[in-house]
């Protein structure tokens, strides 16, 4: 992959410089970036990118081909070009409280269930997480929620390490999403949210759980089976 992915060890840096490792129409490569990619449930970063007089929007942000390409809403980018990158911090930040707060949901879904988490999709909105669960009612998912909110008036440090794949196969914490990592990720990034919880994890995250705020339950669907959903905002 000819990118590095800056906010993986910073998800507050909003600027940076990058240059235009190719350009195909309105397909851009960059040699950095800190424009979060879809990815991992995560919606895209959006942002602007200033090259001498003229400034683009970027409007999306994918894999495509093993590397990480930008959409930008017109042409005229080439390589070789020097850019300003700038963040649209709104959209992003909003995104890192729903990130972490979903990681403080599934933590006390699996404390106090078991449940193994099957998906889940951010948007800024409303956000979804999906379990697997024999028995379900209401009262058992507003006390897993009432236990993330705990956790986020702990004001708990939300932090990034990376362990090779040996150590963290030894982790049995690591257990909770049902399908597990993928084989070919050999060096493992590990967001801790305080000893609550601890997940592999791409996405980006606030640094305490204050940022949050309070996490407020939506909806509860029974998918069949045992696929339950539930749905939160964040106040
Ligand atoms: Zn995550």
């Amino acid at each position: 992959m000819k990118t590095e992915l800056l906010y993986l060890k910073d998800s507050y840096l909003k600027e940076w410089e990058a240059t235009v490792v190719s350009a195909k129409g309105k397909f851009v490569v960059f040699d950095k970036s800190a424009f979060y990619y879809t990815s991992g449930g995560q919606p895209c970063d959006h942002g602007k990118i200033v090259c001498g007089d003229e400034e683009y929007k970027v409007v999306f942000g994918g894999k495509f081909d093993g590397e990480i390409s930008y959409e930008i809403d017109k042409e005229g980018l080439k390589e070789g070009d020097t850019v300003q990158c700038v963040v649209d911090w709104e959209r992003r930040y909003r995104l890192m409280r729903m990130h972490t707060a979903a990681h403080l949901v599934c933590g006390a879904v699996h404390n106090k269930t078991g449940a193994l988490i099957t998906g889940g999709q951010l948007e800024i909105e409303k956000s979804k997480i999906d379990f697997s669960l024999e028995n379900f009612d209401r009262a058992l998912i507003d006390d897993c929620i009432k236990l993330a909110n705990e956790m986020v008036e702990k004001d708990l440090q939300v932090s990034v390490e990376f362990k090779s794949r040996e150590e963290a196969d030894k982790m049995p914490q690591l257990s909770k999403l049902a399908k597990g990592l993928p084989a070919e990720i050999k060096n493992v990034r590990l967001l801790s949210i305080g000893d609550f919880d601890v997940q592999a994890d791409g996405g980006t995250h606030v640094k305490s759980t204050k940022e949050v705020g309070k996490i407020s339950l939506l909806k509860c669907d029974n998918k069949g089976a045992s696929r339950r959903r539930i749905y939160y905002t964040l106040e």
